[in-house]
C-alpha cells in the first residue's frame, strides 16, 4: 500500500472507532500528515505498525470522583488518566481540572505530550489526566477535598518510576500540594511522584516560570535564524495563566514590548506596554487575588479594556497564544496577518486551528507548534525528577541555563528535520518528525508490546 493510502486508512479507522473524539482527530490528523515523508523514506515504520500502535493509548483509567462541598452536599465528577506512551520513559504529563475536560480532550493532550516529551531529549513518556471539576469559585476546603478524592483512586496507577503527573489548566502549586500530600499519606512514601511541587518539598526552582520562559527562548531562536530578536518587538499574548504571565515576564526581560493580553472577561490593549510595576500588579491580580483584568485598566490609564475580546485584533510583530486549544481561528489569523504579524509561537497546546496554521505558513509567518515551543515546562519537570532522584536542589541559574539549552536543542532538531525533508522553516513538520523518530525507534527496539 502506498504511504498516502496507508495514512488515510489509519485516519479513517481512528474516526470510525471514536467518531465523537474531534479534538483527538484534529491532533492525530496533523501528526499523520506531517509524518508522510519519513514513512516514505523508511519502510520499517509501516512494517512494524508503529503508528497504528502509537495512536492507541497504552492504558486509559476512568474513575468516579465523589466529594462533599462546604454545605455537606455530595457532588460527583469524572476522573481520567490517559497513559499514552511509555516507550522512552515513565508516563509524564499534567493534570487538568476544567469543565471542558473529556476523554477526547485528554486523549489529544496525552498524544501531543508524547511528541513534546520526546523533543525535550529527556527520558519521559507521554500522559495526561484530569477532571471536569472546575476549581474556580470553589473554597480552599472544597478544592482540597476534591484533590484528595481524586487521589484516592489515582494513587494506585502512578509512581515515580511509572507515571509522574504535574499541573495544567486549573492545577497549580496549591492543587499539586494537596494531591502530593494525600499520595504521601496513603502510600507512606515521600517520593517524586509529582512535579511542580512547592520548593520546600522537592519542587524545582523555575518550574512555575519554565513553560513561559521556554516559549520566549524558542521564539528568540526562531528570530535569530532571520537575524532578528525579541528586543524592541511588539508582542501580544492570550491567556493570563501561568504560561501567559511568565511569557510576558521573559519578553520584558529580553527587551520586548507586551501591548496586549486577555482573560475570560476581555482584552487589555496597553499601547505603552507592560513594565515591571504593571507586571507585578498583574501577577498579584492573577496569582493571589484571582481577579479580572478589568481591574488592570482601572489602575493603569494608558490601557483600554475590550470586553469579551481576545488579543488578536491588536497589531503586533509576535503573537503568543497561551490559553487553550482552538482559541485562534482562521478569522483571527487573517486579522493578525493583515496587521503584519511575523511570528506566532504557541504557549498552549494546539491553540491555532488547522486553517489558521495553514494561513500562517502560506503567508510566510514563522509558526511554532506548542509541542516544540511550550516543551520547557515538562523539560523542567524532567529536571525536577532528576533533582528528586539525586536528592539535591539546583539553583535558579542552573535550571534556567539547562532550560535554555533544551529549548535551543529542540529548535535545532525541528530545523534539521524540516531541512532534511525539504521543508525549511516548517517547524510543525520538523517537530512531528523529530518527536516521532525517537519514540518510534524505541518501540521497534522493544518488540511488539
Ligand atoms: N501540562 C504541562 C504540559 O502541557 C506540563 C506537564 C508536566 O510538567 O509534566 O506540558
Amino acid at each position: 500500500m502506498q504511504t498516502k493510502e496507508y495514512l488515510q486508512a489509519l485516519m479513517q479507522n481512528i474516526i470510525k472507532k471514536d467518531p465523537a473524539e474531534k479534538l483527538f482527530h484534529q491532533a492525530a490528523s496533523e501528526v499523520l500528515t506531517s509524518l508522510e515523508p519519513i514513512l516514505e523514506a523508511d519502510p520499517k515504520y509501516i512494517k512494524y505498525a508503529v503508528l497504528d500502535r502509537m495512536v492507541e493509548p497504552e492504558r486509559v483509567i476512568y474513575f468516579r470522583v465523589p466529594w462533599n462541598d462546604d454545605k455537606g452536599l455530595t457532588h460527583v465528577n469524572r476522573g481520567f488518566r490517559i497513559q499514552f506512551n511509555s516507550a522512552i520513559g515513565p508516563f509524564k504529563g499534567g493534570i487538568r481540572f476544567h469543565e471542558s475536560v473529556t476523554l477526547s480532550s485528554l486523549k489529544f493532550l496525552a498524544f501531543e505530550q508524547t511528541f513534546k516529551n520526546s523533543l525535550t531529549g529527556l527520558p519521559l513518556g507521554g500522559a495526561k489526566g484530569g477532571s471536569d471539576f472546575d476549581p474556580r469559585g470553589k473554597s480552599e476546603g472544597e478544592v482540597m477535598r476534591f484533590c484528595q478524592a481524586f487521589m484516592d483512586e489515582l494513587y494506585r496507577h502512578i509512581g515515580e518510576r511509572t507515571d509522574v503527573p504535574a499541573g495544567d489548566l486549573g492545577v497549580g502549586a496549591r492543587e499539586i500540594g494537596f494531591m502530593f500530600g494525600h499520595y504521601k499519606k496513603i502510600t507512606n512514601k515521600f517520593v517524586g511522584v509529582f512535579t511542580g511541587k512547592g520548593p520546600s518539598f522537592g519542587g524545582s526552582l523555575i518550574r512555575p516560570e519554565a513553560t513561559g520562559y521556554g516559549v520566549v527562548f524558542f521564539a528568540e531562536e526562531m528570530l535569530k535564524c532571520k537575524s532578528e530578536g525579541i528586543r524592541g518587538k511588539t508582542c501580544i499574548i492570550s491567556g493570563t495563566g501561568n504560561v501567559g504571565i511568565h511569557t510576558a515576564e521573559k519578553i520584558l526581560q529580553m527587551g520586548g514590548k507586551v501591548v496586549g493580553f486577555n482573560d475570560y472577561d476581555g482584552a487589555v490593549y496597553d499601547k505603552e506596554g507592560l513594565d515591571q510595576e504593571k507586571l507585578a500588579f498583574l501577577k498579584d491580580l492573577v496569582f493571589v487575588r484571582r481577579g479580572s483584568l478589568k481591574e488592570y485598566v482601572k489602575k493603569f490609564k494608558s490601557a483600554e479594556f475590550h470586553p469579551g475580546k481576545k488579543s488578536w485584533f491588536i497589531p503586533c510583530y509576535a503573537a503568543f497564544p497561551t490559553a487553550c486549544e482552538n482559541e485562534l481561528t482562521l478569522e483571527d489569523a487573517k486579522t493578525l496577518v493583515n496587521n503584519g504579524v511575523k511570528i506566532v509561537c504557541e504557549g498552549a497546546n494546539m491553540p491555532c486551528t488547522p486553517e489558521a496554521v495553514d494561513l500562517f505558513q502560506s503567508k510566510g509567518v514563522l509558526y511554532a507548534p506548542g509541542k516544540a515551543a511550550n516543551a520547557g515546562g515538562v523539560a523542567v519537570s524532567g529536571l525536577e525528577m532528576t533533582q528528586n532522584t539525586i536528592r539535591l536542589s539546583w539553583s535558579r541559574e542552573e535550571v534556567e541555563t539547562q532550560l535554555k539549552k533544551i529549548m535551543r536543542n529542540i529548535h535545532s532538531a525541528c530545523v534539521e528535520e524540516a531541512c532534511l525533508y525539504n521543508k525549511p522553516g516548517d517547524y510543525l513538520l520538523g517537530a512531528n518528525i523529530a518527536g516521532f523518530k525517537k519514540v518510534a525507534d524505541a518501540m521497534i527496539a522493544q518488540g511488539v508490546i
